[in-house]
């Protein structure tokens, strides 16, 4: 009887009130990430984050809180007043924000290499999540290797991620061959559950993503 009621008062705010932000009157979760910037020219790669097919939904809340510039970075801990050294975990060198992190880092950008080969291209990458991922589209591959081509960089900035915590938290070193053992993995794994006729070994994944 409650749900009754309650999905009744919905209908009476939703027959009442009228969404500003877009021309049908219609709430919708875009406009509202628009409408939350000034003069709403904000871009940002919602369709691109939730839209990736079968992806864990850890991994996309995961790239959406860093295109937010939300995750927890040392720079972000920094901001809370938190007094402490900013050094990155990764390459024990520069200071850590997300975007060093992801694509500045020694250690990251070795994986950006790697994926580039794996497929053949040659790519510049732009110096943020946000700009990567609005860029990231893949129009020059076929549909199921796009596919693959699209998952990827919320699979690296996730194995990242991982590895990143693992060496903050447990006091460990970094394994490079480990880390890009861990990424292809990974992204195999994944690819296997949303792409046809995806290779069923590891050897002819590798093959087969960099064909033509
Ligand atoms: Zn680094």
């Amino acid at each position: 009887m409650e749900r009754l009621q309650s999905k009744k008062v919905i209908e009476d705010v939703e027959d009442t009130v009228s969404w500003t932000e877009t021309k049908s009157g219609k709430f919708s979760i875009k406009s509202l990430y628009v409408a939350l910037e000034a003069g709403g020219s904000y871009l940002f790669p919602l369709s691109f984050i939730w839209n990736v097919l079968n992806m864990q939904p850890k991994i996309s809340f995961f790239a959406w809180e860093a295109t937010w510039g939300k995750a927890l970075t040392l720079d972000m801990v920094q901001k809370r007043r938190w007094a402490l050294a900013n050094r990155c975990f990764m390459c024990l060198e520069k200071e850590e924000n997300i975007n060093h992190l992801f694509f500045h880092c020694s250690r990251t950008r070795a994986l950006w290499d790697l994926l580039f080969a794996l497929f053949g291209v040659s790519w510049v990458l732009p110096s943020s999540v946000r700009e990567t991922l609005l860029s990231w589209n893949g129009f020059f591959l076929g549909k199921n290797r796009k596919k693959a081509w699209r998952a990827a960089p919320l699979h690296i900035s996730w194995t990242v991620w991982k590895e990143r915590n693992r060496l903050a938290f447990k006091d460990e070193s970094l394994s490079f061959q480990k880390l890009k053992h861990s990424f292809i993995l990974t992204f195999w794994a994944e690819a296997k559950l949303f792409i046809d006729d995806c290779p069923l070994t590891i050897a002819n994944f590798i093959d087969w993503l960099g064909s033509k």
